[in-house]
């Protein structure tokens, strides 16, 4: 072989090699169903910016539970009264989680879900602890009604301590058992007593479990149809990220592959056609 032709192949060889890596670095993953993944995961991207970035997500968690101080005012009684909040975005904020999910391209499992509940590192969702400590101070229960895994309640519990939750304790802090149904678990709470006078959540099934399994023009007419009870004696979190707004998209969403679901969400978009 001549020299000519041994600089020709060693030049080819290292485009091949260089073509290669470059692919493997822009996708991060080689395969198309994992470039599907970190593309499905990416969408998360711009709510997950805006919910630990922006003024705006605290002013509309501010807007929220200022909402509910002046209900809880405006109540002629405090006597037997409870309130009850969902725990995931409404007062603990697991972004980060949904972040390890962009930047590693991992999709959202049972198992590392429950790791992150278990490593005990969210925040309070902005507003939510002063809401808290001032219902404590007028005497009025509190539960946190969740659908974490009832496995992770030692360090659900430890994690609203921390933050200095109030009432943060396995007699106030009631998880996912048997059903994520959470009706028989406000049963219990009513069972005791008490009287909900307010729910706050960032979904809808955290004010009505029916919702869970309607479609988003069903979630929608439901919202139409409470109108008046927002920012009375349910209080909305906002939330971007995630929620059960995303599988109602279409039917059996769970069983698509990440590229089927990028594509069904990217259908249910209404764009401007001029
Ligand atoms: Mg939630």
């Amino acid at each position: 072989m001549n020299t000519r032709r041994i600089r020709c192949l060693w030049f080819w060889s290292n485009v091949v090699i260089v073509v290669f890596f470059s692919a493997c670095v822009s996708t991060g993953s080689n395969t198309p169903e994992d470039r599907d993944l970190l593309n499905y995961n990416h969408d998360l991207l711009m709510g997950l910016l805006w919910q630990q970035n922006s003024g705006e997500y605290s002013a509309l968690c501010y807007q929220a539970f200022n909402a509910g101080e002046r209900y809880v005012a405006s109540l002629p009684s405090w006597e037997n009264k409870a309130i009850v909040f969902d725990i995931d975005e409404t007062v603990l904020d697991n972004s980060k989680y949904a972040a390890w999910m962009v930047v590693t391209g991992n999709p959202w499992g049972n198992d590392t879900w429950t790791a992150w509940c278990n490593a005990r590192e969210a925040d309070a969702v902005p507003g939510s602890l002063d809401f808290a400590r001032y219902l404590m101070e007028r005497g009025i229960e509190i539960f946190y009604v969740s659908n974490r895994p009832a496995s992770t309640t030692e360090s659900t519990v430890k994690n609203l301590q921390n933050l200095g939750f109030p009432l943060a304790d396995r007699e106030h802090v009631f998880l996912q058992e048997d059903t994520s149904d959470k009706n028989p678990r406000l049963e219990r709470i009513r069972a005791l007593g008490y009287d909900i006078a307010l729910f706050a959540g960032d979904s809808l099934e955290d004010f009505d479990s029916a919702t869970r399994r309607w479609t988003n023009q069903e979630r929608r007419n439901w919202a139409d149809s409470e109108i008046e009870s927002f920012g009375v004696y349910r209080i909305v979190l906002p939330n971007a990220v995630y929620g059960t707004f995303e599988s109602a998209i279409v039917p059996n969403y769970y069983g698509l592959s990440p590229g089927e679901k990028a594509r069904a969400r990217l259908e249910k978009i209404k764009a401007w056609n001029p």
